[in-house]
């Protein structure tokens, strides 16, 4: 199987969350040139659950590949760029896929012990994908649910070959955040018969830096970030509407529930205090991915002692991946494998080097089955 062009393939196709149409055909048709009868598929919106039944299956292994691109431009100057306008794989889920589609290859050639489910879940960049499709098999097809589950994310910085993971918090709880407030605009000369959006999102971008400086614990880690904010029309018309677009990233839930409340709190503070409608919305909110100590661990362990990889001890990072819904309710493990290139994830010239996808195919063929 040649892996190299199938994530070619799949680059120049990128489709975003629940959108993955042509890139669900193109996986269903490469599942089926591998087809044996001990090899189930079922699709669930435009992603695909793929049951290999083992021989004498005393567990079931579950393994997910993430499935969607981003809104990106790509700039990688690639043959196989994205044929997508405006859209890119910009975070490695075409390699995630090949690899995937590299494991099923190896089961398909030999007949695994246990039963190993493979799950490509669309959506992982938003809205989240994970936990509808768990919530799905949960309430229809428990016998596709595993006994352990793992993934992996491409990085960059990483040199092909390595992988990357720790016990226990490995990419924090995170959740977007909009803040709309409306007001009353008017003539920039008599602001006495407005409210002023500009200056009430002024007050509010600033006292949102007091709940991680003085409502979070120290020794807890939480980020509040605005990223974008907008407000007004023209240089002579006082705003009557702007909008704040910002994350959240906390290493605890419990953390997220609190600056949550604060927020909301500051909000209506706000409103209170400059006589104005401030409406928060979190978007999409992604779990944290705690890795069960003992499958991080058999991770680390098995990468040390296989030849094509070497194992790194990483830090948790403030990255967020709704890989953590599975996690949430299934023991497991998400690693980091190395990816050798110069740009960043979700970078319009991030191309991760294809060595990667038979190393990791072979990799994870292999540690699955020593299960
Ligand atoms: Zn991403
Ligand atoms: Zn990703």
């Amino acid at each position: 199987m040649n892996l190299a062009a199938i994530r070619q393939a799949l680059h120049q196709i990128p489709e975003v969350g629940f959108q993955e149409f042509k890139t669900q055909q193109y996986v269903l048709a490469r599942i089926e040139d591998m087809k044996t009868p001990y090899i189930d598929v079922t699709t669930w919106r435009t992603g695909i659950i793929v049951h290999v039944h083992g021989h004498a299956p005393t567990k079931t292994i579950g393994w997910r590949a993430d499935m969607d691109g981003l809104p990106i431009t790509e700039q990688t100057g690639a043959d196989f760029a994205s044929t997508h306008d405006g859209f890119m794989h910009a975070c490695g889920h075409d390699c995630h896929m090949t690899v995937a589609l590299g494991l099923l290859a190896h089961l398909a050639n030999e007949q695994p012990t246990n039963n190993i489910v493979i799950y490509f879940q669309p959506a992982e960049e938003n809205p989240g994908g994970a936990e509808p499709m768990l919530a799905w098999l949960k309430e229809t097809r428990r016998d596709l649910l595993p006994d352990a589950i793992f993934a992996l994310h491409v990085a960059p910085q990483y040199p092909v070959g390595t992988i990357a993971t720790k016990s226990g918090l490995l990419f924090a709880n995170t959740s977007e955040l909009y803040i709309d407030v409306t007001s009353v605009s008017g003539h920039a000369a008599f602001p006495h018969e407005t409210k002023d959006a500009s200056v009430i999102a002024a007050t509010l971008l600033l006292q949102l830096q007091t709940i991680v400086a003085r409502n979070v614990n120290p020794l807890d880690s939480a980020v509040v970030t605005i990223g974008k904010m907008t407000s007004g029309t023209v240089q002579n018309v006082i705003s009557g509407a702007a909008r704040l677009e910002g994350t959240i990233r906390t290493t605890t839930p419990e953390a997220m529930i609190h600056v949550k409340r604060r927020i909301e709190a500051i909000c209506d503070g706000i409103a209170t205090s400059f006589e104005c409608d401030v409406a928060v919305d979190y978007g999409s909110s992604y779990y944290e991915v705690n890795n069960t100590p003992m499958y991080a661990e058999a991770v680390l362990q098995f990468a040390e002692q296989y030849p094509q990889t070497t194992a790194y001890k990483c830090p948790a990072a403030m990255t967020g991946e709704d890989f953590g819904y599975f996690l949430k309710e299934i023991p497991g493990a998400l690693f980091w494998t190395g990816a050798n290139t110069a740009y960043g994830l979700h970078h319009e010239k991030m191309l991760p080097d294809e060595a990667l996808l038979q190393v990791n195919a072979d990799f994870v063929h292999a540690f699955l089955t020593s299960l």
